[in-house]
């Protein structure tokens, strides 16, 4: 898809806040650096428009971008960074799974993961949940360009034992550096709009 349009429309903590739209909405979750920022800004051709949202002590909002005007994007704040407080913590599960249970809105979630490394706890714990809820999910398998192409098959093996993949899912190796997968995700998002 070409965008020529993305703008963010509002941060937000609780349901009367999230946009009162009826526009598909995508999910977009992953632990904290894994180039969850990186992913959006390639899929939306832009720089620097979703910012790295994971740091700590930053506000851990859901923040809603407004694509093409026809669908939006909901940057889910990064998990799994050791640094944050239980009560945070606590807060922040509680944000995400009422957004991802309640919302009609959202149309599947689009997990990223490193596709260099097994994924963590976190990312199965994520997977199982998204998968326990019959939430739609796409992974992303991104940082491609960091492994050689001989040995992508070998590691999506690794994140799909790991995550204990249901194949009927879809699965994108994706570099944010390349551009590889931009298509193929666009195309995955398509498939649930
Ligand atoms: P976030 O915390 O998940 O939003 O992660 P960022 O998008 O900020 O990325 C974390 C780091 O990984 C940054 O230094 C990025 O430049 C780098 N990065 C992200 N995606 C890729 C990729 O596909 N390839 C490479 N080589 N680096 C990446």
């Amino acid at each position: 898809m070409k965008v020529t349009t993305a703008e963010i429309v509002i941060s937000a903590v609780k349901p009367e806040q999230y946009p009162d739209t009826e526009l598909p909405e995508f999910a977009l979750a992953g632990r904290s650096n894994v180039g969850k920022s990186s992913f959006i800004n390639k899929m939306i051709a832009r720089k620097a428009l979703a910012r790295t949202s994971s740091k700590p002590g930053k506000t851990q909002t859901l923040n809603f971008y407004l694509i093409n005007e026809i669908l939006h994007f909901v940057d889910v704040p990064g998990y799994g960074y050791a640094k944050v407080s239980k009560t945070e913590r606590a807060a922040w599960g509680k944000m995400i799974e009422t957004y991802l249970t309640r919302r009609d809105q959202l149309r599947a979630v689009v997990q990223i993961v490193d596709l260099r490394h097994a994924p963590s706890n976190d990312d199965v714990m994520m997977y199982e949940f998204v998968k326990h809820h019959n939430i739609p999910v796409i992974i992303i398998a991104t940082k491609a360009d960091k492994i050689p192409k001989g040995k992508w098959e070998k590691h999506l093996k690794v994140v799909k034992e790991t995550l204990n993949f249901d194949p009927t899912d879809q699965i994108v190796v994706f570099s944010s550096e390349t551009g590889l997968g931009k298509d193929k995700a666009w195309a995955a998002l398509k498939s649930f709009m």
